[in-house]
């Protein structure tokens, strides 16, 4: 089987749910790249460096050496949990307030930087699955598969939905729906590694299959 797995795509279409039980079958490392932007996120929130949908770039990136992301797996839970200066901060970089700010935060190009370098060190002599926006086309173009995920807009943000929810989170359908859109076209039209399909990916629209479905297709690339 292949020793790298990247898998990317739009926001919330499941890249996370499909790349973990990739990683649980075939016993590989699972990484996160989108937590490693937002716990930076989390950190420019928090020291006012974020807010009102704008980013003080100059002092984000003056910032950076301040910032230390790793990832620690919870044997209690049996959850990974993204840790930004040795704090577990799982839960709140899930919420709107992270998810409003990531993709601006993920246009500069010295946070891209030292996340990618960050990523390629964690994904050495490994075998691995990483999911994010730029895996199969900066992180690691050699991967030997790439799969590029997508869904319609409004099936990925009932998803969204329905998950936060669950959780008790007070939101609008509405909020959530605009949020996937926004991140998607900020993404896209970056300058800096914008996000698209590598030529080598495989595309997977799963608007309309189950997650069962999703997961032997994968598989089955996996294996051929
Ligand atoms: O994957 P997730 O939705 O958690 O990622 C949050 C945001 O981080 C994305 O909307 C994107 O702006 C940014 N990101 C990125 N490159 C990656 C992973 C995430 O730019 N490899």
């Amino acid at each position: 089987p292949p020793i790298i797995i990247a898998i990317d795509g739009h926001s919330s279409c499941g890249k996370s749910t499909v790349a973990k039980e990739i990683a649980q079958k075939l016993s590989y490392i699972y990484i996160d790249s989108g937590a490693m932007y937002r716990a930076v996120t989390l950190f420019a929130l928090r020291n006012n460096i974020a807010g009102n949908e704008q980013v003080d770039k100059q002092k984000l990136i003056q910032s950076l050496p301040e910032i230390k992301i790793e990832f620690r797996f919870n044997p209690q839970n049996l959850r990974n949990e993204t840790l930004l200066n040795g704090e577990n901060v799982e839960e709140e970089i899930r919420q709107l307030p992270v998810s409003q700010h990531v993709s601006l935060v993920a246009t500069i190009r010295e946070v891209r930087e030292a996340m990618v370098a960050l990523q390629q060190q964690m994904g050495k002599n490994k075998g691995i699955v990483m999911d994010g926006r730029d895996i199969g086309t900066v992180v690691f173009p050699e991967a030997e598969l790439k799969i590029f995920m997508t869904a319609r807009p409004e099936v990925r943000a009932q998803r969204r939905y329905d998950e936060l929810t669950a959780k008790g989170q007070q939101v609008a359908f509405d909020d959530i729906l605009a949020n996937v859109i926004e991140r998607d076209r900020i993404d896209s039209s970056r300058e800096v590694s914008p996000l698209k399909q590598a030529a080598d990916a495989l595309i997977l629209d799963n608007s309309d299959i189950t997650r069962q479905e999703q997961l032997d297709w994968v598989l089955q690339q996996v294996a051929s």
